[in-house]
Parts: C-alpha cells; sequence; structure tokens
C-alpha cells in the first residue's frame, strides 16, 4: 500500500427503513436520539485515533447507512467533533437519500464543509423504487436535487440496473433524466443479491428471479455508450464522472492508498494491516466505553495478497496497471509473477497494453469478476 495521507471514512448505521436488497450494515431508525447517541461514541473513536488523524486526512467520507437523516443540530455537532481532530480536507462527501434531505440540513452540510453530495436516486421509476423498497419517489428525488444544485456543483447520483422487473426502456428513461439535471458524476451498480436481504428470501423462495445476465450486460454497455455521448468518462468501471470530477475519495481505495474508517463495521487499511470495526451497534459501544478499539478483526496481510489486491482494484480503473508504481510499492517487476496470465487475457482480447503498464478492454470489463479470480 501507499503510506503516508489516509481517507477518512465514517459509517453512519441508521435507515429509515431496510431496503430490500441492501446488504450494508445498518438499522432502522426507532428513536431520533440514537443519532446524537452515535456521535457521542464516534467521538471516542476519534479520540483514540487522534495521532493518526492531526495534519494527515486528505478525504473525508461520511457514509452509511443514511448520514442524511442528522438534523442540522447535530451536523454541527459533527463537524465540531471533526475538526477538533483534524484539518478541512480538498474532498468532502456526504452521502444521502432523498427522502431525508431538506434546505437546512444542506445548509448545515455546506457550513461544515462538505463539498461533494452523493445521492442514493437508484431509479427514476416510481414502481422500480417501490419494488426495491426504496423509501423515496421520483418526485422526492427530483424534489432533493433541486435543492441540492442550490448549494453544490459537485453531485454524484448512485443507480442500479440489472433489477428484475426493470426493463431496458425504463433504464434509458432513468439515465435520460439523470443527465437532464447535469451531476458532476454517476454510479451504476448492477443488482446482486446478498445474503440475508428481502430479495435472497423471494429469491429462495421463487417470488423473483435474477434478470438474463445478456441484458444485464446490454444494460451496462448502453449506460457506458450514453453516458459517453453525454461528455462522461468511465474512470472505473462502474464510476463515471465530467474530466476533473473523479470522486478522490474512491480513487484512493482503487490506488491501494491506505485508510482509515471510523464507526460501526467500518475498516481501516494502514501498515499493510486490514481491522475491521464491530457490527453491532452493542458490541461497538461496549468497547468504546472500556476504552478499547472497537475492532472486531485485523489481519496482517501477506506481500502475495496485497500484490493481488493491487492488481485488482488497479484493473478496476481507467489507467489500468502502472508498473513502476507496483515496483515502488512491492519491490518486484509484476511481469516476473503475472506476465504468463497478462499474455493470455492479452490474447483473449481481455487486456491491453498501456503507456505504463495494463489495462482491461471493454470487452474484459465484462467478465472482470472471472479475470480477477484467475489473478489471485
Ligand atoms: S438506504 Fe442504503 S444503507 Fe439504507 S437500507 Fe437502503 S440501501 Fe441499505
Amino acid at each position: 500500500m501507499k503510506k503516508g495521507k489516509k481517507r477518512l471514512y465514517i459509517h453512519i448505521p441508521f435507515c429509515i427503513k431496510r431496503c430490500n436488497y441492501c446488504g450494508f450494515v445498518s438499522s432502522v431508525l426507532k428513536d431520533k436520539r440514537e443519532l446524537s447517541n452515535y456521535i457521542d461514541y464516534l467521538s471516542l473513536e476519534f479520540e483514540l485515533y487522534k495521532d493518526r488523524l492531526k495534519d494527515n486526512i486528505i478525504t473525508i467520507y461520511i457514509g452509511g447507512g443514511t448520514p442524511s437523516l442528522f438534523e442540522p443540530y447535530e451536523i454541527y455537532t459533527l463537524g465540531e467533533l471533526l475538526f477538533k481532530y483534524l484539518s478541512l480536507p480538498g474532498e468532502f462527501t456526504i452521502e444521502a437519500n432523498p427522502e431525508s434531505i431538506t434546505r437546512d440540513k444542506v445548509l448545515a452540510w455546506r457550513d461544515i464543509g462538505v463539498n461533494r453530495v452523493s445521492l442514493g436516486v437508484q431509479s427514476f421509476d416510481d414502481e422500480v423504487l417501490s419494488f426495491l423498497g426504496r423509501p423515496h419517489t421520483a418526485g422526492d428525488a427530483v424534489d432533493a436535487i433541486s435543492i441540492l444544485k442550490d448549494y453544490f456543483d459537485n453531485i454524484s447520483f448512485d443507480f442500479i440496473y440489472g433489477i428484475p422487473n426493470q426493463d431496458m426502456s425504463i433504464w434509458h428513461k432513468t439515465l435520460k433524466r439523470a443527465i437532464a439535471f447535469g451531476p458532476q458524476h454517476l454510479s451504476l451498480y448492477a443488482l446482486s443479491i446478498e445474503n440475508g436481504t428481502t430479495f435472497c428470501k423471494w429469491y429462495k423462495r421463487g417470488k423473483i428471479h435474477m434478470m438474463d445476465e445478456d441484458l444485464v450486460v446490454d444494460m451496462y454497455e448502453f449506460g457506458v455508450h450514453f453516458l459517453k455521448e453525454n461528455g462522461y468518462k468511465r474512470y472505473e468501471i462502474s464510476n463515471f464522472s465530467f474530466p476533473g470530477k473523479e470522486s478522490i475519495h474512491n480513487m484512493g481505495y482503487w490506488t491501494y492508498d491506505e485508510y482509515l474508517g471510523l464507526g460501526v463495521s467500518a475498516s481501516s487499511f494502514v501498515e499493510g494491516i486490514r481491522y475491521i470495526n464491530y457490527s453491532s451497534m452493542t458490541d461497538y459501544f461496549k468497547s468504546l466505553k472500556n476504552g478499547a478499539y472497537p475492532i472486531a478483526y485485523s489481519e496482517k496481510l501477506s506481500k502475495e495478497k496485497m500484490m493481488g489486491e493491487y492488481i485488482i482494484l488497479r484493473l478496476r480503473t481507467n489507467r489500468g496497471l502502472l508498473i513502476d508504481e507496483f515496483i515502488d510499492i512491492f519491490g518486484i517487476d509484476p511481469l516476473s509473477i503475472y506476465k504468463d496470465k497478462f499474455a493470455y487475457f492479452i490474447d483473449l482480447g481481455f487486456m491491453e497494453h498501456t503507456e505504463y503498464g495494463y489495462r482491461l478492454t471493454d470487452k474484459g470489463i465484462l467478465v472482470s469478476n472471472q479475470i480477477f479470480v484467475e489473478i489471485i
């Protein structure tokens, strides 16, 4: 990994309701006081990490869950907490969901230094949203976007495709509607059925069926071409932006930078060690009350594992694998290990040479998961 400046991720594990497909760690907010209480515990965790935070953080990302559930006074408290320990970074993102956005909250985000908002739109079709179990309608998303655009010039929308019952025309309409708002960034994710979700239950009972794989690929390819025609560049398999509006925070993950994750279930990657916090709120609170790091699991990654992870993450990006960077980090030429595999993928048309190394071709991106399995 690249040592030095770090990315900071803060997890807010509360939502209004659980979406039918969601595999993230979050629970339904039962009492509004849970939010302030959670900030109190976050402050204990910040104190434990204070030496690692000072002058060392280049991006902040508040994700979840639904961070837009915080009321303005809670946002200011969170802002005070953050800037007790660190200085304002270049990029400061908050994730938000349409149903919980108000003008007062958005103003408070801007006041504490947020300069990028990632909005979970997911679809502009009400039937699709209802099938996904989202707590908002397309109209809520439109209202939220109109507020956000008054205060931010760096907004990202998330969308899901490959949803049972979502046909190609619905997907076209959603993307056309999305770009009409001129977001600087879009993320397109294929639906996957995660264990423990409502969709998983429905799938096992035969109530829903996965979309035909060819149609999922067609939807992705339509998205790539349509966004390209409209000025968006794909800089990572699922992420598209106007030039210069790539997510600096998320790029850090794909370029194998160190990061620190605070909050329930957050993970960190520092000095070759991966740490994962407790995903149970009770365990997380208990640990912090006792003055201990709320870490449930840690693993010192072997050099081989890090090299494999680095290649996979790098190949997700448009720039691909950079040979010199690999040598700088690991002190070894990647071709001494992966030359035959790369040659095999180049023969199949899945990989190509770049000026600095290798990257996946359009054809390779469509089978990237199989390629990554082969590499490790
Ligand atoms: S809003 Fe996001 S985190 Fe919350 S349940 Fe839905 S998908 Fe999961």
